[in-house]
């Protein structure tokens, strides 16, 4: 933020879109951020004393606890009735694996070994699962997709049958816009969706094969989870399909799979092709796993500020406050995975945030609601369950602001919106960053899908317009060179490592607070408007929208 003599003068701002003059001041509220408030939070939710914040574990007790400590501190008031606390229902699986998967083939029967050939885990709470001599079939991406004529099921009966599909969609590899939607990410991209449709289709099991560049991390990343407990919720008596078995296989194995079957790896190739036929592989797979299941409630914790003249009108700010809590070791013997960037200093910026709505001297007409939600690591099960039972109107829910991952290096001059072009409020966040001196960037890894990826999405899914912006690359004085230099060495080194540290050193702040008060601005003039803004045209959660406002 350029700080100038500017700010000095206090003057009136109209909002553009009502008669009545609703009205606050420029800085209102913007004077209260302060990096050492946001330091000392990201200093406590990172710390090894709350364990990698995992669901269930004490790391949960200690975070919820400091959460709601700090909301009742500020003078917020409890977000669902008397509460702070929205119950999460959660299913505690942990499925082990036996150390081999036999594959018979006609030309003999060979050993894959667990971690390093494949990981398999399940979503099912049964105390044991197997496979059988149960056919795999190679299924290209594993995708149905109508409106891009895209089948890879089509004609394909996998019932009892195990599917080897590939991460990402065909438009990854091919790069043509014609083709989904080129080098960016669907929501068919995602491994969730892989899982979900082999189930839909009746699988007994789904093998993803990993490949770096289309899941856009490495295969330790699955591994850092291999033999783990996981999460889902808890849906018991739901009638939700899920596969026997789920899980992933590097490409090299893909590759030594084919070559048992007699092809080769210019499957991978051919699948990318429209019109493509899965290919039955003549394998068969066994293999068990041993799973306790356990059932518990976690926690999201909420908080607001009701409105003075709509309350029923809400803006939901969202940060997750969970991590992986202590795992695998590092080299360094650290097996604490402290999660400080994901997303400690996203909780402590949502902190920040209410406390600069708490302060402000004009009170929003709208509530404002702060959200910090469970087990987005898990799959973004916490922000699922409050989209699923949400505890304010869908329909009267204005926007969704959501923080994953800050700024841990200094100011930059961009701020980067991951999904261009899906709602107006990219609009609202250009507008206000320009006026700062800045200006808006785009998520340039669309390959990775971002946008499906962190908890707005389950609010996009219901059709509440969701902003999900990150930090800049463009460093103030250094550039932004430098800048993606610092995103990159993160996401190799750092990434759900337990290497993910804050450091108060080298985290000044700044760049995060200068973020936090953009997200601030566009929050509070929305809390002072009278419109609701929109989902672009093109937008694949236009129409949910509009039949939810009906
Ligand atoms: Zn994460």
């Amino acid at each position: 933020m350029q700080k100038s003599l500017f700010y000095f003068i206090t003057f009136l701002v109209f909002t553009s879109c009502s008669s009545n003059e609703t009205k606050f001041t420029e800085d209102d509220g913007l004077a209260v951020f302060n990096a050492d408030s946001l330091k000392k939070h990201i200093a406590v939710l990172a710390s090894d004393d709350f364990m990698g914040r995992k669901p269930f574990t004490e790391g949960e007790t200690k975070t919820v606890a400091y959460l709601q400590e700090q909301f009742k501190q500020m003078g917020l008031e409890p977000g669902n009735g008397e509460s702070f606390i929205q119950e999460v229902p959660m299913a505690n699986i942990l499925a082990t694996a036996a150390p081999s998967m036999q594959v018979k083939s006609a030309k003999g029967n060979f050993n894959l070994k667990a971690f390093d050939d494949y990981i398999i885990w399940t979503d099912k709470t049964d105390s044991s699962i197997s496979l059988n001599n149960s056919e795999l079939v190679f299924a290209g991406y594993g995708v149905v997709a109508p409106e891009y004529n895209w089948n890879d099921y089509a004609g394909l009966d996998v019932k009892g049958k195990v599917v080897m599909v590939m991460v990402n969609d065909p438009g990854f590899w091919i790069g043509d816009t014609t083709l989904f939607k080129g080098k960016a990410m669907t929501y068919y991209g995602r491994w969730t969706y892989k899982f979900e449709e082999a189930a839909r289709q009746g699988a007994k099991g789904c093998l993803i094969i990993h490949n770096t560049a289309a899941a856009s991390y490495p295969f330790s990343v699955q591994q850092n989870s291999f033999n783990t407990t996981r999460l889902k919720l808890d849906n018991r008596g739901k009638n939700i399909p899920n596969c026997d078995v789920i899980g992933w296989v590097p490409e090299k194995i893909s590759h030594q799979l084919f070559a048992a079957a007699g092809f080769d790896s210019s499957l991978l190739v051919k699948a990318n092709q429209p019109g493509f036929k899965a290919v039955p592989l003549g394998l068969q797979l066994s293999t068990t796993m041993n799973v306790k299941a356990s059932f518990n409630k976690s926690s999201n914790v909420v908080a607001k500020i009701t409105g003075t003249k709509r309350p029923d009108e809400v803006i939901i700010y969202t940060a997750h406050w969970d991590h992986l809590g202590v795992g695998r070791p590092d080299q360094s013997g650290d097996s604490i995975y402290n999660g400080a960037l994901d997303n400690a200093s996203g909780t402590a910026g949502l902190l920040e945030m209410a406390r600069a709505f708490k302060n402000m001297k004009s009170k929003p007409e709208r509530t404002i609601v702060f959200l910090a939600v469970t087990a987005e690591e898990q799959g973004l099960l916490g922000s699922a369950y409050y989209a699923e039972n949400p505890i304010y109107p869908v329909n009267k829910t204005v926007a969704n602001i959501n923080m994953d991952g800050l700024n841990r290096f200094g100011k930059t001059k961009d701020m980067v919106v991951v999904g261009q072009g899906q709602s107006e409020l990219e609009d609202y966040l250009k507008e206000a960053i320009e006026k700062s001196g800045g200006y808006l960037s785009f998520d340039t890894h669309t390959e990775a899908g971002y946008y499906y990826r962190s908890d707005h999405f389950n609010f996009a899914k219901v059709g509440i317009p969701a902003l999900f912006a990150n930090n800049g690359v463009d460093v103030v004085g250094k550039g932004k060179e430098y800048g993606e230099s610092l995103e990159n060495e993160y996401t190799s080194k750092n990434y759900h490592q337990p290497s993910d540290n804050y450091d108060p050193i080298t985290w000044t702040g700044d760049g995060a607070i200068n973020d936090l008060k953009l997200l601030f601005t566009i929050g509070r003039r929305m809390g002072f408007e009278n419109s609701f803004p929109v989902w672009k045209e093109g937008s694949e959660f236009k129409l949910i929208r509009e039949k939810s406002k009906k």
